[in-house]
């Protein structure tokens, strides 16, 4: 065991996890979906050397999340999926 930190906190200024922890996560949203049913996540994610990713989760109060990693470019198209989804559904 090393020394303790000053803080709880992360040394790197965006990761919003505390405590010891082997992957850094910024939680950036948190919404409640279809009638409230629904808890979808957007997070930032580094672990290891890894280069950062997206963390896209989904969880209903009676099943387990599910998890979707996707690269920075894979969530620029996913993002654009729900743009153009949700579009066509406002015509
Ligand atoms: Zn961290």
């Amino acid at each position: 065991m090393t020394a303790a930190p000053a803080s709880d906190e992360c040394a790197l200024k965006w990761c919003n996890e505390a405590g010891e922890h082997t992957e850094h996560r910024q939680y950036l949203s948190s919404l409640v979906t279809w009638r409230q049913t629904w808890l979808v996540g957007v997070n930032v994610v580094q672990a290891g050397g890894e280069p950062l990713h997206v963390e896209l989760t989904a969880t209903t109060r009676f099943s387990p999340p599910a998890t979707v990693t996707l690269r920075p470019d894979e969530a620029e198209a996913v993002g654009q999926a729900l743009l153009e989804a949700a579009a066509r559904c406002l015509r």
